[in-house]
């Protein structure tokens, strides 16, 4: 099959003030499922990029800046999690990335939107890369919040993949749905969700804060930084009823990673500790 050569650029419109611009050298993809629009191109910079409503959701140049951290620091943290719940994550890369750690024994995969996991095996299988074969994944077709009002199972790693709150992903940043997840979470369970990037969307990760606050005793964020999320460092959320977790300190975290055999190009044991060191703008936001 040969793809029509694009001569035109992708212009990402998440902000009002500010838009990113992407080559399109092909595109792949390009459809409306009954929640939003689907498009896949490729790009010499970033590999495949998958936008939905417009928005740069990951790409093969820079998804594991952020699949990496957003699994292994929470997982690694933790120390002993076995049940893991990935919201959203349609294109496989945070569910390929958690069941690599041997002693996640079932992960729970809730994505709303079919279309973007039937694509995405199809046009980027890199990112999923096997995943939805894994015995210990259960992939349910759901609204997240809908899931988490219902669910009743106890998970130690609540891991939230979402677009931005636009969209189907609004639900995803309410404090009904941090409620239940903080309620689903185990003992020494954490919760961690995608918070974009502070200094292009401050209000997004304050609204998150505030919710965290009044849930857990341990709450804040952690840094990442994804070249395909314009604007600087991207936050995130860590939500836990215990710090211990998050004290875990840098030995221990190696010890672990080490015994976990994984191969990662952004996660080392220095830099999950030193993620959670935040500069003066970030850490003002959040204590607002
Ligand atoms: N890494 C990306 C980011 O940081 O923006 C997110 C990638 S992933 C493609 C986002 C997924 O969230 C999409 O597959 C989308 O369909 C899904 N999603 C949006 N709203 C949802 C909801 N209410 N319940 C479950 N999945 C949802």
């Amino acid at each position: 099959m040969t793809f029509p050569r694009s001569t035109g650029w992708t212009v990402e419109t998440l902000h009002d003030e500010y838009a990113q611009a992407l080559r399109e050298d092909a595109v792949f993809y390009d459809s409306e499922t009954e929640h939003q629009r689907l498009r896949v191109f490729e790009n010499g910079r970033f590999g495949r990029v998958l936008t939905l409503d417009g928005v740069v959701q990951t790409t093969e140049g820079d998804e594991f800046m952020y699949h990496e951290m957003l699994a292994h620091v929470p997982i690694l943290a933790h120390g002993a999690a076995r049940r893991v719940l990935v919201i959203g994550g349609g294109d496989g890369g945070m569910a390929r990335e958690v069941l690599r750690h041997a002693s996640v024994e079932h992960c729970t995969m809730v994505e709303i939107d079919a279309g973007v996991v039937d694509f995405s095996k199809e046009y980027l299988p890199a990112l999923s890369d096997g995943v939805f074969d894994d015995p210990r994944l259960d992939l349910v077709i759901a609204d997240g919040a809908a899931f988490m009002a219902e669910a009743h199972e106890p998970y130690d790693v609540i891991i939230v993949d979402s677009t931005d709150p636009i969209g189907p992903g609004e639900v995803l940043f309410t404090d009904s749905f941090y409620g239940h997840a903080a309620k689903l979470l185990s003992a020494e369970g954490i919760l961690v969700t995608q918070n974009g990037v502070p200094f292009m969307q401050p209000g997004e990760l304050q609204q998150t804060m505030r919710a965290f606050r009044a849930l857990f005793a341990d709450h804040g964020c952690y840094l990442t930084h994804v070249p395909s999320y314009a604007g600087g460092p991207m936050a995130l959320g860590w939500g836990s009823h215990s710090a211990k977790a998050r004290e875990t300190d840098e030995e221990v975290l190696r010890t672990r990673f080490e015994a976990a055999e994984i191969k990662t190009r952004y996660y080392t044991p220095e830099l999950h500790k030193a993620a959670f060191a935040l500069p003066r703008y970030i850490s003002d936001l959040i204590n607002e």
